[in-house]
Order: C-alpha cells, then structure tokens, then sequence
C-alpha cells in the first residue's frame, strides 16, 4: 500500500454475498463507541429537559413504580435521578407520542434491524403489533474503491457509507432514536455480525440488543429474543481481516503483475487459486495419454445375466489393464463355466448427510443444472421466507431439535427411522456454527415462490427427510466363475443387488445419484441366480469390451466448490462468489458447464506461482484457518493482516527487481496490452504518466512496432498559421509526431504576434496614459495582453465619472480618496461602495440615473 494506491480497472477482490465487497465496522476495534458493551443509555445523551421537551418515560424490566406517579412526575422529574433510575427509564423527547398515547403499554415500540426485505415482510408476520421491522438491504458501507483506505501500521479500514447505505441510515435514524429497544438480526455469521457492527455505528447505537436466528420461523424468532447479546467483535474482526486480506492483495499485487505480464491483470485472494486450480486440470487433460486396453463379459440365460471378466493374473507387472487384445478374445469366447464361489448376503446402505452449503450447490449443480450463484440466491429467499434453516453452514450434520423434527414427521407418515441418531464426519477445518441445511416444516412439501426455489427446497427436504431414515437394505449376490482354456484359467464375477428394505428410498429419487459404486456395479450385472459351489453353467454369449482410459473431466462449477472446499480455500459464504468471479473475469470460460482457462487466466497463474504466497493452496488454507482462529478469539486482526502485508512486501520487492516481458523501446518501463475505445488492442507504455506515450501494435500478444502517432490536418494548419504569422519555420522534427508538433505549437502560442487590432487598443491606452507601450510587449500578443490588462487597471476616471462620485461624497459628508480618482477601476470600486452604504431604493434609483 506504500506503492501504489490505485487499482487497476479490474482489480479484483474477494467478492461477497448479494454481489456486495465485504465491509466490516469502522467503529474499528480500536476505538469502540460509548455504550459498546450496552450498558450505556441512550437518555444521557438526550437534550435535558426543558418545558418544551417533555419526556417520555418506559417502563423496563422490573416495573416497580406506578403508573400514576410516572405520569404526574413525568414533566418534573430531576435528571439526576432518571439517571440514577437508568434501570427503570429511559427517556427520549417523543413528547407527542406521549400525549396521543392513552396507556403507557402503548408506546413500547421496538425497532428490528435485518438485511432484506423479505425477511423483515416475514419478522413482521412473525411479531405483529408493536414491532418495526426494517430492513439495511444488504451492506451499508464498504471500503471505498480506487484507493487503498487501510490506516499503514494500524491497518485500520477505511469504511464509507454506500448511496444505499446513506438514505437506510437516513431512514432508520428517527426509527431507532424513538424506539424502545433496537434489535440487530442480520444473519448469523461473520458477515452479518460486520453488517450489525455497521449499523451500532452509523446509527449511533449506545444501546442495542443483538439476536440471531438460525430460522426464521415462530420459535426460533422468539427464542433469539429471549437470549439476545452483544455485537461479537471476535466475528467482527475475523469479517475485517478477510476484507483488509482481500484488499492488500487485490490492490497491491494486480498492478505490478499487469506490468510484468504485459497485460491487465488482476489478483485474488481465493480466486488466484481457484483459477490456478483451472489451469492445472486442463493441463492434466492437454498432458493425458490415452491407453486402450481390453476387457470382456460373458452373458448367461441369453442374457438375464452377466459376468465380467477378472484381469488382474494377466496384469503385467505394474500394469493396470491388458493391452492385448488376443487375450481378451480367447476370454470372451469361455462358455463352460464352474462356480468356484458363491455367496448371498445382506447389504445396507445409509443415506446421505443433510446438506452443507458446499453439497447443496453441488447437488443442484449436477441434478438440476444450476449454476452456485442462482442456488445460493434461491437458498437465500428460502431461508427468509422462513422455508428452511440458515443456508450458510460447514456442518453435515442437524441438531438434535432438527433431527428430532425429522425423525418424527417421518413417524407420522409411517416411514421406517434409523434407530440411531446418525452423525457425519466433518469436513476437516469446519466451523460447525449451524446445523446442515434442513426444511423448518417438513409437513411443507411445497416451497418457493419460483420454480428453481422449489425444487431446491425438495432437494433439501429429501436430503433431511431421508437422512433420519433407516438404511436401505439390500440382497446381494455374488459368484466367482472359472473357465480352462488349455493353460489358462480364466476368472469372471457376477454381481447383483435387490433392493428388499427401501427404508430412507422412499423419499429419494431419481435426481439422487446413488454414489455407492458397488450397487452401481452390481446392477450392471442383471438379475444373479443362486448357484453352489460345484455347479457347471454354460455362457450363451461372449464379447471382448474395448475400453480406454479418459483423462480427469474439466471443472464444472460446481466439482470446482467441491475442490475448493476439499483443499479447505473459500468457506459457505464465499465459495458461489469465488467462482462466479473468475468465471466473470476473463480468466476461465464456461464451455457447456465446464470451466476452461482462458489466456488471460494462464497469464495470471503463470505470474503468481512461485513469486507469490497466496498462490500456492497451504497458503491459502491457513490464511483461512487464521481467519477462523480470529473468529474464535484465539488470534487476533492486527498480526494476521501484518504478516500477510510483510510478506507481500518481500515478494513485490522480488518481482520489481525481474525485468519486464515487455520492456518500452524508449523508456524501459513495462508495456501493457490495452484496448482502444473503438475496440482495437495495442500495447502502451506504463510510464505515460512520466510522459512515455509509446504505443506499439499488438502483434498476435506481443508488442509489435511503435505506432506513430501523426499530426492531425488541423494541427498542421494551425502551426503553419503560426510559422507565417511570426515569420519563424516548423523545425522538421516537429513533424514527427503529434506530440512534438503540439510542443512546437505550444511554444510558438506564446511568441504569437499581437493583431493589428490589439495593437492598436494598446496605443490608444498608452496616449492616454500619457506613455507609451514598451518595445517587449509589442513582440508577443501574450506579453501585449498583460500590458493591456495593466494600463487598464491604471486607466483614468472619465469626467463624468469623477463628477458622480464627488456628489456621492458630498451626500454623504466625505471626500473621494486621491487614489481612487488616479484609477478608474479604483473609482469605480469607490462609488460601488459608496452607493452600497446609501442602500436602498433611493441608491439603486440614483445608481441607475448615473448610467
Ligand atoms: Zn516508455
């Protein structure tokens, strides 16, 4: 941030939720306000009473005075003790509201602060009367773009209120200075917290109660009001750092990168390795070999049946598959067949865990083709319309309440539930602050207002429902077959599983890919018979399956938040942004759902890797677990964002020493490839701010010659009228180029001749100055000018002049000063302020009989 404060154009950041740059509380840690800890009142600082602002006085907790003494005492009561008595009043100028309100009860107002719309339409179904629910609409402040806005050394964040945010503040003002209690619901994490933190500060909150609910439905409404809290500033500064963090390297690294790449480009925290992790699959893919190699099946009862064939004794060592297809021939044409093993057992299988938010945008992905940004927004209406609970979670499994929830709308409609409570194991580094993702009302099968809404609301309710069900209970059968064939014997297996207990696939279907591969495999082989060891069964058919090796599949969206996710970069709230920014930066393309770099996105991952830390993936993970660790108490905002500016420091020292790809021929500093207005690309100069205005053509991404930049038709008209007017000739470097043609025309402005017209004026001036104009001034039509304004500065008063401004002086008992008579601008300020002190309509009368 020493360097360079401004960003490039495209500077990249961390995106958040609801398209919004993550804010944090500028309130700072450092310096908290008044009241912070909520014991402070909001009546010390109410104007003291007077007879005008009479006061409304609440009752709170312990109602111990009564009413009768409240209202004769009202208007009377010392401040002292109000103060004293902060616990049973408090008290604010609202005299109106007073006298229109007949009971006491009827004033209580409380103001309730959320982030969306929706979600304050329902809290206010929810709470009824008594209640303003009012929403901030996402973030109200952010750091201001185009300059760093972080304190060095104290790292402070620079906040400034939105447009938005000003008219909410401007709106929620009055509300909250006349409400009873303010209640800061935002959502339940860090983000929501820095969103309250925002608000406790622009509204000037000294009192407030924080409340979250984790649904948004009757109970867990009321059950967050009656355990409200303080502003966690642990959540708080974690929501900072990760801004600030955010910010360093989305400003500080983007330029000199651009620089040495030779093209704009811009860094990300997340995104950087999101994008590198693009780069490194395609080439995987680009680098694959493709391997054909053989196999074969063999078909029974003209194909009820199927066995497979076993490779494994043929492999050559440290082979995977045969690559001769003979052999595979001689396999597929085995018919005569003994049972070498044969088995029947049971199998079960769980259901899948409720969904994180990872695995629901996952899910939507592959079974109802949604990009994460439309699921998380879905997910997002849900949960504020109250469907589901909070969707923002790391933890695969339900509380005991959800889970008891589930288990008993499943008894209810007679389905079979585990008799276990089921846990899943958390993913590692998961914060476990809510529960997974689970239906409010499970008795609600229908959900959402548009279509995607509702079937990601089924998609949940499946997911919940099915994971409190019992295992599906499965008959599986396997046999071993061999066959001689002279030398060899060849080994098949034959495979099938029968669902007999659907236990939790009642509610599945077929959108819930069924993951376990050995039903998958088992089903491929038809219906099985049970057969003993010993016994003989004759093939009906036989064919070698050619197959080949296929190189890892590109990322889609989603498979890429599930790698993100597993390598522990990006957390719930982040991980539909990261993906949606690099997908909406240039530097990956989505090519029928799949992410495929782009060269911009190459040329990123090329310039970070190696040079930078938060290019490499441990990096960024612990960076993340840091962040948690700031959210837990356990590190703290300072040291964190020091370290990463530290280390920044040194690795942009490193990079300003490389030499860069595309030196300017006439100046040295990089070269960068840009777009013209009209479309074209070129590469321009770094240093036009210095003055290099270098610009080469692109060349296929390489700067090409130096395009030259050739004056214009009027520039050359307009220097030739100045050559023949001062009688000079245009030096034939000048015609190099507009730049040098414009200096010569600059130059040459100032010499520029006086006109015939100007010269004149002059000597009228100067006659009647009684002087005459000096030989310097008549050269240059500059120089002439400023004599000119000179001499008129000096020029005498006319007669008549003169005459008016003795009759002024002469009204008002005073003489004309001699210096004002010298000068006619110096008289003329004179009567100016003269016929001011007279005033009036007699002033302005005489001033105009004087014209
Ligand atoms: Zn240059």
């Amino acid at each position: 941030m020493r360097r360079r404060s401004i960003p490039p154009r495209n500077s990249s950041e961390e995106p958040s939720r609801n398209t919004d740059p993550m804010p944090s509380c500028p309130t700072g840690r450092r310096s908290r306000p008044a009241g912070h800890d909520g014991t402070g009142t909001r009546w010390a600082r109410a104007a003291p009473p007077t007879a005008r602002s009479a006061w409304r006085v609440r009752r709170t907790s312990p109602p111990t005075l009564p009413a009768s003494l409240l209202i004769s005492g009202f208007a009377t009561l010392p401040l002292a003790f109000l103060r004293t008595e902060t616990h049973y009043f408090r008290v604010t100028n609202q005299y109106q509201t007073f006298k229109q309100t007949s009971s006491l009860e009827g004033v209580l107002a409380n103001l309730m602060i959320v982030e969306s719309p929706t979600k304050a339409a329902k809290i206010r179904q929810i709470l009824g009367a008594g209640w303003t629910v009012e929403a901030s609409v996402g973030h109200i402040a952010d750091l201001p773009n185009g300059k760093m806005a972080i304190e060095p050394g104290s790292y402070k964040l620079d906040y400034e209120l939105s447009d938005r945010g000003k008219s909410v503040i401007g709106k929620l003002k009055g509300i909250a200075a006349s409400a009873d209690e303010v209640y800061l619901a935002t959502d339940p994490d860090r983000e929501g917290e820095a969103i309250s933190a925002h608000l406790r500060h622009y509204l000037r909150l000294s009192h407030y109660k924080r409340v979250t609910f984790n649904e948004i439905t009757e109970s867990g409404v009321r059950g967050a009001l009656s355990s409200p809290r303080q502003i966690d500033q642990h959540l708080v500064d974690a929501q900072e750092a990760r801004r600030a963090a955010d910010r360093l390297i989305g400003y500080r690294v983007s330029y000199p990168i651009s620089d040495a790449a030779g093209m704009g480009l811009s860094a990300g925290r997340c995104q950087s390795p999101a994008v590198r992790l693009v780069v490194e699959r395609q080439d995987e893919i680009d680098n694959f070999k493709v391997t054909d190699h053989f196999t074969a099946m063999v078909q029974f009862e003209n194909g009820e049946w199927s066995a497979e064939w076993q490779t494994k004794p043929f492999l050559n060592e440290g082979s995977e598959y045969v690559l001769d297809r003979a052999l595979a021939e001689r396999a597929a044409s085995c018919r005569d067949f003994t049972i070498a093993a044969a088995s029947q057992k049971p199998a079960m299988r769980a259901p899948g865990a409720p969904f994180t938010t990872s695995a629901l945008l996952q899910a939507a992905g592959a079974t109802l083709k949604l990009p994460p940004a439309v699921t998380q927004a879905c997910a997002q209406k849900l949960f504020e319309n109250g469907h589901i609970t909070y969707h923002r979670t790391d933890n695969p499994n339900l509380s005991d309440d959800g889970m008891a929830l589930m288990a008993a709308y499943a008894q209810s409609r007679g389905w079979p539930v585990a008799e276990k409570k089921r846990r899943w194991k958390l993913p590692e580094g998961a914060q476990e602050a809510h529960e997974a993702i689970r239906p409010t009302h499970p008795e609600v099968l229908d959900a959402g207002d548009t279509e995607n809404e509702k079937a990601i609301y089924r998609l949940i309710w499946r997911r919940a429902v099915a994971s409190q069900l019992a295992d599906a209970e499965y008959n599986t059968v396997t046999l071993d077959l061999s066959c001689r064939q002279g030398a060899d014997t060849f080994q098949f297996r034959a495979r099938s599983a029968v669902l007999v207990k659907p236990g939790w696939k009642v509610v599945a279907s077929d959108d819930d890919k069924d993951d376990d591969e050995d039903v998958a495999e088992a089903a491929a082989s038809g219906k099985v018979p049970v057969l003993s060891t010993g016994q003989n069964v004759h093939a009906t058919g036989g064919q070698v399956v050619p197959k080949a090796t296929k190189p890892p599949s590109r990322y889609t969206e989603t498979s890429l938040i599930k790698k993100l996710e597993a390598m522990g970069i990006g957390r719930p709230s982040t991980f539909a942004a990261i993906v949606q920014n690099i997908c909406g930066k240039a530097y990956v393309k989505v090519e029928k759902r799949f992410l495929v770099p782009t060269p911009a996105g190459r040329a990123i991952v090329r310039q970070l890797v190696g040079r930078f830390g938060f290019a490499e993936y441990d990096f960024t993970k612990e960076l993340e677990t840091q962040l948690d660790l700031i959210a837990e108490g356990k590190s703290q905002y300072v040291p964190v964002v020091h370290d990463l500016n530290t280390r920044l420091d040194g690795e942009l020292g490193k990079l300003a020493a490389l030499t860069p790809t595309y030196p300017c021929p006439s100046c040295g500093k990089p070269l960068r490839l840009a777009r013209s207005k009209k479309g074209r690309t070129y590469f321009g100069c770094t240093g036009y701010r210095e003055g290099c205005e270098v610009l080469c053509e692109d060349n296929g991404g390489k700067p090409g010659p130096v395009i030259s930049l050739t004056p214009s038709e009027k520039q050359l008209e307009l220097a030739r009228k100045l050559a023949g007017e001062q009688g000079i000739t245009i030096p034939n470097e000048a015609f190099e180029s507009s730049r040098k043609l414009r200096e010569w025309i600059d130059a040459a402005l100032v010499n520029a001749r006086p006109s015939e017209k100007q010269i004149e004026f002059a000597r009228k001036l100067a006659a009647e100055q009684e002087t005459t104009v000096p030989e310097v001034a008549m050269a240059s039509a500059p120089k002439l000018k400023a004599w000119i304004d000179a001499a008129l500065a000096n020029a005498r008063p006319s007669e008549k002049q003169i005459e008016f401004a003795q009759k002024l002086a002469a009204e008002q008992s005073v003489a004309v000063p001699d210096d004002a008579i010298a000068s006619a601008t110096k008289l003329r300020a004179w009567i100016d302020k003269a016929l001011k002190k007279r005033g009036g309509k007699k002033g302005a009368k005489r001033k105009e009989g004087a014209r």
